[in-house]
């Protein structure tokens, strides 16, 4: 039994996706910081994004085998962000949910008694109960977009619209959000295997001690308190995670592969505030001509950015959108703009002086670490809570633009264009000059101090840890 904050030690069990393994691992981190034996479990395949991170700090590892092959996925693919194709995915939703077993041995032998474990794994909650071990949850998300979540879902205002194009008022929040029907996230609309799902999120979610948020008070006061007082539950706001630590940017989820790629070095030639970004987390996919709408968009605004291209749809695959000649006249005609494939070093980026926007497909983390380096934002949500998180940006925070996607759609295939005028307005209102982008980028500076300053000791997020650490040591006594 636990006697101290020492005797503590903390699981975390992050689900195998970049937007959610990077935030656990500087979760456990603070945790770590202040004291508390912590423990990451993860598949053999995701060691590689867990271990560089982790190599100077006492966080230990532990790993658990991933039945790819038995699921019917290719050896070796572990990882959300790494399933080959969108019909795939339903093989990597069984994979996961045969790890219940070797999650209960594992918890046997390690004997933690605190977990702090991903929303998407509902089945663990039956195994920790058994075992008598306190269960957190933690979603990667914040309190803005599960209130919305909570209100649309009990009210179901969207069912009684008439038609598609026709929008409605969130119910019983704190803002007056306003919501197309095609903009929400319908669980119910789904098939019956995610419905199932999701009913099991709801209910390992009530059944859990509490929820850990990667947020800050000062960013959404009104939904921490709709939250905890409302829909009822207990929730801690420890974020932003990525800025937990003294050295914040380098020695968080950074690496030296980051610190060393070559857009950092072009950018060091770049005037202050003048480039913006431009990337779709870990998991986009886009169809190949909505790759070349963006590329004209960027073309066209003028404005000095970095590129970090999409994953095209399979069958587009072979294929460059990028417009004919495109990278030679924006690389050594005037030096306008910088091309990433694959991996960008994402808060290096967005942290140094030369980038003045962002924008964003509004994951929870991008969200944040936009936020966190007191940046506007060009809002391009996709799936999943980014309907909801754009919500916040726009009209709540008054921090960004949207660029004008209005349809939830999860296929790229059947997404709606974004055609490169909408998109050379919308960095223009960003990037541009006159009073209301000024406005704007001022805002988004004082939150980006008010991030900093809740990680700082006696700051909102710090407080709440101390809170939260010594709540789970009291209950292990
Ligand atoms: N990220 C990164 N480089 C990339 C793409 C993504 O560092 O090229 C990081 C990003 O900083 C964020 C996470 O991956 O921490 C993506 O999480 P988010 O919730 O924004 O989106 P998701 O990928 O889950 O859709």
């Amino acid at each position: 039994m636990a006697t101290k904050t020492q005797d503590l030690h903390i699981l975390f069990f992050p689900y195998m996706a970049p937007g959610h393994i990077l935030p656990m691992i500087n979760m456990a981190k603070l945790f770590a910081n202040r004291g508390v034996r912590t423990t990451i479990l993860t598949t053999p395949a995701n060691t590689s994004i867990v271990k560089p991170i982790i190599s100077n700090s006492p966080i230990e590892l532990a790993l658990i085998p991933f039945p790819s092959a038995a699921a019917g996925l290719p050896e070796g693919c572990e990882n959300l962000s790494s399933v080959p194709s969108t019909n795939l995915i339903p093989y990597f939703l069984r994979a996961v949910v045969m790890l219940s077993e070797p999650f209960d041995q594992i918890l046997k032998e390690l004997h933690p008694n605190i977990t702090i474990i991903d929303g998407f794994f509902p089945w663990t909650i039956d195994i920790t109960s058994k075992l008598g071990i306190t269960q957190l949850v933690f979603y990667g998300t914040g309190f803005f977009p599960v209130c919305l979540i909570d209100s649309i879902e009990k009210y179901k205002p969207h069912e009684t619209l008439p038609d598609e194009t026709k929008s409605f008022l969130v119910p019983g929040i704190p803002h007056r959000i306003e919501l197309l029907k095609t903009q929400v996230l319908d669980t119910s609309k789904t098939n019956k295997e995610r419905q199932e799902f999701f009913n099991k999120v709801r209910d390992a979610d009530k059944r859990s001690y509490g929820v850990v948020m990667n947020t800050f008070y000062e960013l959404e006061p009104d939904y921490v308190e709709h939250y905890r007082t409302v829909i009822g539950r207990r929730a801690w706001h420890i974020g932003p995670v990525s800025l937990y630590s003294e050295d914040m940017i380098k020695s968080t989820t950074t690496t030296s592969t980051d610190r060393n790629h070559e857009c950092l070095s072009w950018l060091d030639g770049k005037e202050s505030g003048s480039v913006l970004y431009v990337c779709f987390g870990s998991l986009s996919t886009f169809r190949g001509e909505q790759i070349l709408e963006i590329a004209l968009g960027l073309e066209a605004s003028n404005h000095a950015f970095i590129l970090v291209v999409p994953k095209p749809v399979e069958r587009d695959e072979n294929m460059d959108w990028m417009p004919e000649g495109f990278e030679g006249r924006i690389n050594i005609e005037g030096k306008k703009g910088f091309i990433i494939r694959g991996w960008a070093p994402q808060l290096l980026i967005l942290n140094h002086k030369a980038v003045g926007g962002f924008m964003t497909h509004c994951g929870w983390n991008s969200t944040l670490e936009g936020v966190c380096a007191g940046l506007p934002m060009i809002t391009w949500p996709l799936f999943a809570d980014q309907f909801y998180n754009e919500k916040l940006v726009v009209d709540v925070l008054k921090i960004g633009v949207a660029v004008g996607m209005k349809e939830h759609v999860l296929k790229p295939e059947d997404r709606p264009l974004i055609h490169g005028m909408e998109i050379e307005r919308a960095v223009n209102c960003v990037m541009g000059v006159g009073e209301e982008a000024e406005a704007m980028r001022k805002r988004a500076r004082e939150l980006g101090e008010m991030a900093k300053s809740a990680v700082m000791v006696d700051g909102s997020s710090y407080t709440e840890l101390t809170r939260l650490i010594s709540e789970l040591s009291a209950l292990h006594q």
